[in-house]
């Protein structure tokens, strides 16, 4: 790199740190002077959100990625802000959040470095930083509550306007029963809930779609969502996302004690307006109070 370029990068990082940082402040986020592009604040909550796909920063000193879905999950951060004050008045306590600011075209930290980055160095960087945090984050879970929960919060643009939970199993792993589901040894290993299922000894069917799933809550507080014991498996053809990278590599799929649940919300009726989003939030907390109540002995003080 020519001295120039390097010049012009530095200042690029510097003045996007500043304007984040104010965004940082306003939000109430704590931000690291090393971590340019991440937001973050620290819970006391045995939870955690990741917000991947809500960035706008276009940094011109970072590459745009050139394969790979390029596109935004649009009100993602919003959403996210109004989650954290429901969770905050329902439950009396903060979640822990983490959340990546760069726009999806310069990073998507929902993939492996390879397609997150696409060989951009400060994009590699980035990347590092926001599982750095996701991994600090479970850890100080972990050490402070002995098992947690993360969930990866996405928007999507499927035609029926469900709220998609993911676990790793896809479409055709839920087409089987709920007794196929709770023992089949495999359809465990690849779930991003298996310390939950280990340590808890409920069925994974019941996890999934049962009453005390996220799923079934989330119907029961208003909000249709899937799979949930109303909507067990994906309307045959429909688009169905089971979840990636994130919960995949935080979640206890290859052992550790939080799990990990992607969230994808619909446009309509989620997303669109601030009364829906703040209509959500609302659903959501409601949801996960009960949701940590069964499963992880959590108690409002
Ligand atoms: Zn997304």
């Amino acid at each position: 790199m020519r001295l120039t370029e390097m010049h012009q990068r530095s200042l690029a990082f510097l003045i996007l740190a500043n304007v984040s940082l104010f965004a940082a402040i306003q939000h109430g986020h704590a931000q690291t002077d090393t971590a340019p592009f991440l937001e973050i604040q620290d819970g006391s909550l045995p939870l955690i959100f990741t917000v991947p796909h809500g960035g706008s920063l276009k940094p011109a000193g970072l590459m745009n990625r050139r394969y790979g879905s390029l596109a935004t999950d649009a009100e993602t951060k919003t959403l996210a802000a109004e989650i954290d004050l429901a969770i905050k008045t329902r439950l009396g306590a903060s979640a822990h959040f983490i959340i990546n600011n760069l726009h999806r075209s310069k990073l998507d930290p929902n993939r492996d470095i390879t397609e997150a980055a696409q060989d951009d160095p400060g994009a590699q960087s980035a990347w590092r930083d926001f599982h750095a945090a996701c991994t600090a984050t479970t850890q100080k879970v972990t050490k402070t509550h002995g098992s947690g929960l993360l969930i990866d919060l996405h928007g999507h643009r499927h035609e029926e306007p469900n709220v998609e939970v993911g676990m790793l199993l896809n479409a055709a792993d839920l087409q089987n029963s709920d007794a196929e589901i709770s023992s089949n040894p495999s359809l465990l290993s690849k779930s991003s809930i298996k310390e939950l299922v280990q340590r808890t000894g409920k069925p994974l069917a019941e996890l999934i779609r049962g009453p005390s799933s996220l799923g079934s809550l989330l119907e029961i507080s208003g909000q249709r969502s899937l799979p949930s014991a109303v909507r067990p498996e994906p309307t045959a053809g429909a688009s169905y996302y089971s979840g990636a990278y994130i919960i995949a590599t935080h979640g206890s799929k290859n052992g550790g004690k939080v799990s990990a649940i992607q969230l994808e919300c619909p446009w309509e009726g989620v997303r669109d307006t601030a009364s829906n989003r703040k209509q959500f939030a609302k659903r959501l907390a409601d949801a996960l109070a009960e949701f940590l109540h069964v499963h992880f002995h959590w108690k409002s003080e």
